[in-house]
């Protein structure tokens, strides 16, 4: 995004990708949908960067989520929100996006260079694995450290410290979590989607589906607590996850019901057919009490609107959706340019700043890279360093 606003302003670009294409990692977002950006308005959106929101906030006002979605529509690829207020394209894929995409740069003269890792500064110059460049000015978009095989691998985090760039460790965001369970459950339920619950801990909630893993669980709901639950593993060594598996039923409802129809029922099967609830509901109420839940019909409904599950610890970084941490936004300007650097940006993920799914990941790195990209612009104009 940087390299089409460089460029569509008359900057010569040349983009340089350590793979041996680019877009990987929107190539692999498109897998779940492509959830390009959220339809809440603006001043809702920005609260979704907690700390990082009021240095986020002009970059995302300048270039909206309304601007994403007419940028898609100039490459010929509809947007259309969800019932959950997310925004995907029609198409509900990435190729044909990241195509259009690069047809465009294509047409602007981006030159691309893959298979060239950028591996730091030679002084003032950029030192590559094959070559080495003397821009006038130029864009770090490295990514975070996330999903390492498309791409970002978080190796910059070691040239940028190395030049007294603050940089906050790189942490897991919208991540998963261990939870011990025993292989009695695991064997059964692991990869089995648990629909529809509300997920809370700390006086924050979260409702939508997860997915219980071999290691624990994973998904939507988990990931919107995702930041908190990670901050209190690492604090206190574990974390409470209440679920409540029926949130549209009160626990008086449920208590009534069960009461009414338990009479010859197993707990499972009371719990299931009067109650409602997934087998893998049951199996988790077992796995709570070991495998011994309450006979008394009103302890039970309650258990299966709060019910505890233990989370023991953070699923590694690299199968993490995102990435927190990064480059200390005290590093940079109002347009993402280093202080230490004059004429170099940082833009996306490498950014110290997190947000949940829901499409606020890559808003943000768009907005971020159209805010370096016009800074850039207006820096280059003033400065012109050689002419440039
Ligand atoms: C499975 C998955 C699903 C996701 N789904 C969504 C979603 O639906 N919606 C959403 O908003 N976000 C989603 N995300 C997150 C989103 O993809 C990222 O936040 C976004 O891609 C970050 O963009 P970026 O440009 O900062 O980094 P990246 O997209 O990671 O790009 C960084 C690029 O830099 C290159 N690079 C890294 N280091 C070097 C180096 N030293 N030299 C040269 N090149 C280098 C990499 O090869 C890569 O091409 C998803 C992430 C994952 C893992």
């Amino acid at each position: 995004m940087a390299a089409e606003v460089l460029a569509a302003g008359g900057i010569q670009v040349t983009v340089y990708d350590r793979m041996r294409s680019v877009g990987r990692k929107l190539l692999l977002a498109g897998r779940g949908g492509l959830n390009l950006t959220h339809s809440e308005p603006l001043e809702a959106m920005v609260r979704r960067y907690g700390s990082a929101a009021p240095r986020l906030a002009p970059a995302l006002a300048a270039f909206t989520p309304d601007d994403l979605r007419a940028w898609c529509a100039g490459l010929g690829q509809d947007t259309f929100v969800g019932s959950s207020g997310r925004v995907f394209p029609t198409q509900l894929r990435a190729t044909p996006l990241l195509r259009a995409w690069l047809r465009r740069l294509d047409t602007l003269g981006v030159e691309r260079r893959v298979g060239e890792e950028w591996l730091g500064w030679d002084g003032t110059s950029l030192r590559f694995s094959g070559s080495t460049a003397d821009p006038d000015l130029s864009v770090l978009a490295l990514g975070g450290a996330s999903w390492p095989r498309v791409g970002s691998n978080g190796a910059w985090v070691v040239p940028l410290r190395g030049d007294g760039i603050t940089v906050s460790p790189l942490r897991a965001a919208n991540c998963g979590f261990d939870v011990a369970w025993t292989s009695v459950f695991r064997d059964r339920f692991a990869g089995t989607p648990l629909k529809n619950i509300t997920v809370s801990c700390g006086g924050a909630s979260a409702r939508g589906d997860t997915t219980i893993t071999t290691a624990g669980m994973e998904g939507g709901a988990v990931y919107m607590l995702s930041s908190m639950l990670r901050d209190r593993i690492e604090d206190e060594g574990h974390a409470v996850l209440t679920l409540d598996l029926l949130p549209d039923v009160s626990v008086t409802d449920l208590t009534r019901r069960l009461e009414r129809g338990r009479a010859k029922d197993s707990v499972s099967t009371a719990l299931g057919r009067i109650g409602g609830l997934q087998p893998v509901g049951v199996g988790l109420l077992r796995e709570a009490t070991g495998n011994a839940p309450p006979s008394d019909a009103c302890r039970l409904a309650r258990l299966a609107k709060a019910l505890p599950v233990d989370l023991v610890g953070v699923q590694p970084l690299d199968r993490a959706i995102s990435t927190a941490g990064g480059v200390a936004l005290g590093e940079v300007d109002g347009s993402f340019m280093l202080h230490r650097r004059p004429g170099t940006f940082v833009v996306g993920e490498m950014l110290d700043w997190e947000a949940p799914t829901g499409g606020y990941l890559l808003q943000a790195t768009l907005s971020t890279a159209v805010a370096a990209a016009r800074g850039a612009l207006e820096w280059v104009r003033r400065e012109a360093p050689r002419g440039a």
